[in-house]
C-alpha cells in the first residue's frame, strides 16, 4: 500500500514516552531509597510494552512485572539481560518452571504448590533458586493464606533450594486512603515480613502498588509496583483524603470524522433510534467505535474536544462509529477528515472512566488494536 498508516487509520493514539518517564521519576522521588519498579502486564495498560518498558529501562529502571509467562518472555527478548523480571501469576505447577528458568524470570510463588514445584525444580536441577513469595494479608485474591503461611514459616523443608528475594502481598483498598483495610493489611503484612525475615535475612518487603506508594512510607518496603500512575491515570479515588498526586497525561486519543451532515427536521440518531437530534443540528460521524475501546456504557456522558470546543456522543456507540453533535462548531473545523479528541488534556482518562461508569485502568487495557500508535520519544 502507498498510503500513509495514519491516512488509513480511523483513529490515533500517541503515547507520550517522555512522561511515562516523568511520572516514573516523581515516584521513585516520592519513593527514596526503594526499588520502584514498572508494572507492564497487559500490554502495559493497553499502551504498548516493549516501547514503555524500553524508555523505562533507559530512564534507570530496573524491575518490570508482568502478569503472565509469555508477557514476561516477550519482555526479556525486547529488554535483554540485564532488568529483573517478576512474573507475578508464577509458574503453571510442575510444567513451566524450565522456562521460568531459561528466560532468567523470577516466578511470584503465591501456593503451596507453586512452592513445592519450585523446590522441586530446584532439588532436580541442583540450583538455588530465585523467587518472590506472596502472601495474602486481606484481600482472598492470591497469596498463601496465614495458615499457609504459618505452616511454610515451620516447615523446615518447606523452602529448601529456594532463595526468596521479597516478600509480596497486595492491597485491596489503597485507591481509598482512609480505608480501614489498609492499615490491617500494613500490620499483617509487616508481621509477616519479620517471621519471614527470622528464616531469610535478606528478603525484601514488596507492598504497594501505584496507590500504596502515596499512602505513605510506612507502606513502600523495598520493591514497589506501580502500573496505573504511570500512564497517567490517578490512582487514587477522588475524595477529601486523596492526595492530590501531579500526573502527567500519557495517552491522546483522536477519532477521523468520516461524515458531517446536518439535521433539517428533529431526526433518531444511531441504533436503537434512542435519541432525537434538534432540528438544524449538526452531527459528525467518527471512525471509532466499541471494538475501540470506546465502551457503549460512555455514550450517555462522553464529549469530545473539537476546535477547543466540548462536542458531546449523541445515540449510541457502535461497534465501529460514533457520533457527535458539534453543532457549536464552526464548518471550516468540523469537516471530514478532521480530528475529534477524546482523551487528551482537556478531556482525560479519568474524564472518560467517570462518564463511561468505570476506572481508567478499563479504559486503557480496553484501547483497540486498530488505532494508528504514535510514540512521542522520552529524549527530544
Ligand atoms: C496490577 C498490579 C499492580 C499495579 O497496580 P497499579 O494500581 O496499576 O499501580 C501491582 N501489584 C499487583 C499484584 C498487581 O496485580
Amino acid at each position: 500500500m502507498n498510503s500513509a498508516p495514519e491516512d488509513r487509520a480511523g483513529a490515533l493514539l500517541t503515547v507520550d514516552l517522555a512522561a511515562v518517564v516523568e511520572n516514573w521519576r516523581r515516584l521513585k522521588q516520592l519513593a527514596g531509597k526503594t526499588d520502584v519498579g514498572a508494572v507492564v502486564k497487559a500490554d502495559a495498560y493497553g499502551l504498548g510494552m516493549a516501547p514503555i518498558a524500553g524508555a523505562l529501562l533507559a530512564a534507570g529502571c530496573t524491575t518490570f512485572y508482568v502478569a503472565h509467562l509469555d508477557e514476561a518472555v516477550t519482555l526479556r527478548a525486547a529488554l535483554g539481560r540485564t532488568p529483573r523480571i517478576v512474573c507475578m501469576h508464577g509458574p503453571t505447577s510442575g510444567r513451566t518452571e524450565p522456562d521460568f528458568a531459561a528466560h532468567a524470570i523470577l516466578p511470584v510463588l503465591s501456593t503451596p504448590d507453586q512452592i513445592k514445584a519450585w523446590r522441586t525444580f530446584a532439588a532436580r536441577n541442583n540450583l538455588l533458586m530465585d523467587c518472590f513469595v506472596q502472601v495474602d494479608t486481606g484481600m482472598q485474591r492470591l497469596g498463601l493464606t496465614e495458615a499457609e503461611f504459618s505452616a511454610h514459616m515451620n516447615d523446615p523443608e518447606a523452602f529448601v533450594g529456594l532463595h526468596p528475594l521479597a516478600l509480596m502481598s497486595h492491597l485491596a483498598c489503597a485507591d481509598s486512603p482512609s480505608h480501614p483495610l489498609n492499615k490491617t493489611q500494613l500490620a499483617r503484612f509487616t508481621s509477616a515480613l519479620s517471621t519471614f525475615r527470622l528464616k531469610f535475612g535478606d528478603a525484601r518487603g514488596s507492598l504497594a502498588n501505584s496507590a500504596g506508594l502515596l499512602l505513605g512510607a510506612p507502606y513502600h518496603f523495598d520493591f514497589a509496583r506501580p502500573g496505573i500512575a504511570l500512564y497517567g491515570s490517578a490512582p487514587q479515588n477522588p475524595g477529601p483524603d486523596a492526595k492530590p498526586w501531579p500526573l502527567v497525561p500519557v495517552v491522546r486519543l483522536e477519532a477521523r470524522i468520516l461524515q458531517v451532515r446536518r439535521v433539517d427536521a428533529a431526526a433518531p440518531v444511531g441504533y436503537g433510534a434512542t435519541v432525537l437530534a434538534p432540528d438544524g443540528a449538526k452531527l459528525a460521524t467518527t471512525s471509532i467505535g466499541y471494538a475501540d475501546g470506546l465502551l457503549r456504557s460512555a455514550a450517555k456522558a462522553a464529549y469530545g474536544q473539537l476546535d477547543g470546543l466540548r462536542v458531546p456522543v449523541i445515540g449510541r456507540i457502535s461497534m465501529d462509529l460514533t457520533t457527535f453533535d458539534v453543532s457549536a462548531v464552526a464548518d471550516s473545523a468540523a469537516r471530514a477528515g478532521a480530528f475529534i479528541e477524546l482523551i487528551g488534556t482537556k478531556h482525560t482518562v479519568d474524564d472518560l472512566a467517570r462518564e463511561a461508569g468505570t476506572v481508567g485502568y478499563e479504559i486503557l487495557t480496553a484501547l483497540g488494536a486498530r488505532f494508528h500508535r504514535r510514540y512521542l520519544p522520552a529524549k527530544r
